[in-house]
């Protein structure tokens, strides 16, 4: 099997051009991709009104991937955490989080992440590898599955929030984003519902705002570069002025914010002095901010600020006219909140 290509891992231009090149018209890549997203088959024998040598090709020259669940475990609130099992042996995580009328489903790009950031579990191991095009849309359509298979509400959203710096594997999950929100053959996710979260590749936000049409997030964390270089290495490479001036730059559909997350430390970046300078920080962006009390872990140093002082850091930020919201990132119980992936099938000692 692991001699054949995953044939998810072909964009449509590529699908197109197997065909062509196999003596077959073009179109039956359009029929193809149908089969693979819109009706997520998983199996060509299922592609019925494609005609029989097509299926025979494409089943000689590729297979058709399914992320195995390794293990899947529910949170008091409902929070669903999937444990997938790479083909390689490697594993990522992702979180399917119930809300008021439907479903978001937070994906990992990469396994490990190379960011450092040290308030984060993920950062502890490093970066593995890259998540291909075929496994980052796997877990969208495992999770489809699974949310219509507890019926009710639907998985309409989706955040690239999991492990991993996305735009850093910029090219394949530039390639899963078009497979789950083409509106003609892909999994058909409106793009106002799809957010990609980064650390902060300012050199990459062009390239975004050219290529996918979604929205974004940007884990800022801190208002001042001394404080940001502490909490996140990647403020060296792209530091403040640069970062906010790459959002600022960012072409935005009227009406839309960039949404700044903002974990909050205590002792840290807590202060009313703090919240002061993120303020004017964001200036210059259309910014809406969801403020993360810090999940805590051991061994990190790090504490999570009293409610108290949280809601008054918010109230800075209202005061100063922005929409600040504070997010209790959900499924903490089973280490599936904001910070606590690791993909590591050892440390699941439940039954
Ligand atoms: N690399 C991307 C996406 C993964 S991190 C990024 O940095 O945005 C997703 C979010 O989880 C980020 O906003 C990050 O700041 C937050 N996060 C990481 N560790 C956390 C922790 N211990 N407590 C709360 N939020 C955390």
């Amino acid at each position: 099997m692991a001699s054949k290509p995953d044939i998810r891992n072909l964009d449509q231009r590529q699908l197109i051009k197997f065909f062509e090149n196999s003596g077959m018209r073009g179109y039956r890549a359009d029929q193809t991709l149908r089969w693979l997203y819109f009706r997520r088959a998983d199996n060509f024998d299922q592609m019925t009104d494609l005609a029989k040598d097509a299926r025979t090709l494409l089943s000689t020259s590729f297979y058709i991937g399914k992320p195995a669940v390794r293990d899947k475990q529910t949170s008091e609130d409902g929070t669903c955490k999937f444990l997938f099992a790479l083909e390689d042996g490697n594993a990522v995580e992702s979180v399917l989080i119930p809300e008021k009328d439907h479903y978001t489903l937070c994906i990992s790009t990469q396994v490990g992440c190379a960011m450092g950031c040290t308030f984060c579990m993920t950062a502890k191991t490093g970066l593995t590898r890259n998540l291909s095009r075929a496994e980052i849309i796997g877990q969208v359509i495992a999770a489809m599955d699974a949310a219509e298979s507890r019926g009710g509400m639907r998985l309409s959203n989706i955040v690239l929030m999991g492990m991993g710096e996305p735009l850093a594997n910029y090219k394949n999950v530039i390639s899963a984003i078009d497979a789950i929100t083409d509106s003609n053959w892909g999994l058909k996710f409106s793009t106002r519902r799809v957010t990609l979260s980064t650390a902060g590749l300012a050199d990459r936000f062009d390239d975004l705002a050219r290529d996918a049409r979604i929205r974004l997030a940007v884990s800022l964390n801190a208002a001042d570069n001394e404080t940001r270089n502490r909490l996140m290495p990647v403020n060296k490479a792209f530091p403040l002025d640069r970062l906010i001036k790459a959002c600022a730059n960012y072409p935005l559909p009227a009406r839309d914010k960039i949404t700044f997350e903002y974990i909050l430390i205590k002792g840290i970046n807590d202060s009313e002095k703090d919240a002061l300078q993120l303020a004017k920080l964001l200036r210059p962006v259309r910014a809406k901010i969801n403020l993360i009390p810090l999940n805590q872990h051991p061994g990190s140093g790090f504490v999570r600020p009293e409610i108290k002082e949280i809601e008054s850091f918010q109230s800075i930020l209202t005061e100063k006219n922005y929409t600040a919201i504070i997010r209790r990132s959900k499924g903490a119980d089973i280490s599936a909140a904001c910070g606590q992936l690791r993909g590591e099938t050892k440390t699941l000692s439940h039954s």
